[in-house]
């Protein structure tokens, strides 16, 4: 760009998260990514009048990120033929309206009591493969997983429906103390955030494209598991964290950007900081789980918010480096001279073991969404600062 283009007004800064060829055709998005194919192109079609031939769009078979989430077959052991493909989005139809009439009902009559219970009870029964179809074809019934495009919609609604609840409820309550109710509450609220974190990132490891996303619903992850710590204990006694250490991963980030383009060490930072956070992630989780999804029907049956290697792909967290053609080196992480920096913070919190577990979850999903978000926006973008002054406990004054 001419430099005297850049003399006024605004000024649009273009980042990339892998090398540009010379010539290479530069495509940003416009539209929802979490969206299967079918509706992406539908969106697009509707709005922009084009039809999307990205790499993403045009593979054939079907890339992994939109296999999955659509699928609601594969956990039947049946083969995935054109029948059964057709019979699949037949299938997920219903859910889907339940879905939307749920949204377009509270967002008229703002009963956030109903929508919740009417889109719990569907995912129960998606879930549980009880979801009775139609007359006719009565023996094939709709199973979802939490990968499928109707669970993460369903997740971010009711996230944001529990966070609406326990805030109403915690206005409405003048008493010092901490009501058990607006605990769980924020309970559930967080449950359904680090499941939608930690499902999209298993997609991003697939879909690069999808950092974005992904970054933003770790740090969500990441606040939501503060207000619940905040919510147990009124008065946390936790030290909040010292941020130069953090801002050592956090600039990182940038470096991987400008660095990216082959040269394997910044994709070794990368892949071992990937690795380490989330490493920690399952490990501290697996630890909360059951206590996060106690009483919530529809998440007793999602094993895990982190791993979902059950449901078909394993070790998938070299793949985005290989599918970027960068070769995978050696990788820093069992190195026992790393330490994680979110566990470091482990000695600062005095509280008891499970709370403990919950601040350690914040602050790792802080610290990851963080870090992808440099990526994406720099270290100085609104959402690293924000992670920044949460971090720093400065968001509770
Ligand atoms: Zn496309
Ligand atoms: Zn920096
Ligand atoms: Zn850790």
């Amino acid at each position: 760009m001419k430099s005297g283009l850049c003399r006024y007004g605004p000024r649009i800064v273009v980042r990339s998260i892998r090398p540009i060829k010379q010539g290479e055709e530069v495509c940003i998005t416009y539209t929802d990514l979490l969206q299967p194919k079918e509706l992406r192109h539908s969106d697009l079609w509707s709005k922009y009048r084009f039809i999307c031939c990205c790499k993403r769009c045009s593979a054939y078979p079907e890339m992994y990120v939109d296999h999955i989430l659509c699928d609601t077959t594969f956990l039947n052991n049946e083969d995935l033929n054109s029948d059964r493909r057709h019979l699949r989005d037949m299938e997920i139809e219903e859910p889907a309206d339940i879905l939307d009439q749920a949204v377009t009902e509270y967002l008229s009559t703002g009963d956030t009591e109903a929508c919740r219970s009417y889109i719990e009870n569907m995912l129960t029964k998606c879930f549980r493969n009880e979801w009775p179809q139609l007359a006719e074809s009565s023996q094939t019934r709709c199973k979802l997983q939490p990968l499928h495009f109707v669970s993460l919609k369903a997740f971010i609604m009711l996230a944001s429906i529990y966070r609406t609840q326990a805030c109403e409820l915690e206005t409405s309550n003048h008493s010092e103390e901490g009501i058990p109710e607006v605990f769980d509450l924020n309970r559930a609220m967080a449950a359904y955030s680090l499941l939608l974190a930690g499902a999209t990132h298993h997609l991003f490891l697939f879909e690069p494209s999808l950092i974005v996303t992904t970054a933003l619903f770790w740090i969500n992850a990441g606040e939501s598991f503060l207000v619940l710590v905040r919510s147990l204990i009124c008065s946390p006694e936790i030290k909040w964290v010292n941020l130069s250490e953090f801002n050592i991963i956090f600039c990182n980030g940038r470096s991987i950007m400008t660095c990216i383009d082959g040269s394997s060490l910044p994709c070794n930072e990368f892949q071992s900081t990937s690795l380490r956070f989330l490493d920690c992630v399952l490990r501290i989780s697996s630890k909360v789980w059951l206590f996060m999804v106690s009483g919530i029907q529809c998440l007793t049956d999602v094993k895990s918010p982190i791993d979902f290697s059950c449901l078909g792909k394993k070790n998938v967290s070299h793949q985005i480096l290989v599918r970027e053609g960068v070769a995978a080196g050696p990788c820093h992480f069992g190195n026992e001279e790393c330490v994680c920096i979110g566990c470091k913070c482990e000695a600062e919190v005095h509280a008891e073991e499970g709370i403990k577990n919950l601040y350690q979850l914040a602050i790792h999903c802080l610290v990851y969404g963080g870090y992808l978000s440099t990526i994406c926006y720099g270290c100085q973008s609104y959402w690293i600062n924000h992670v920044r002054k949460l971090l720093c406990g400065e968001a509770w004054s």
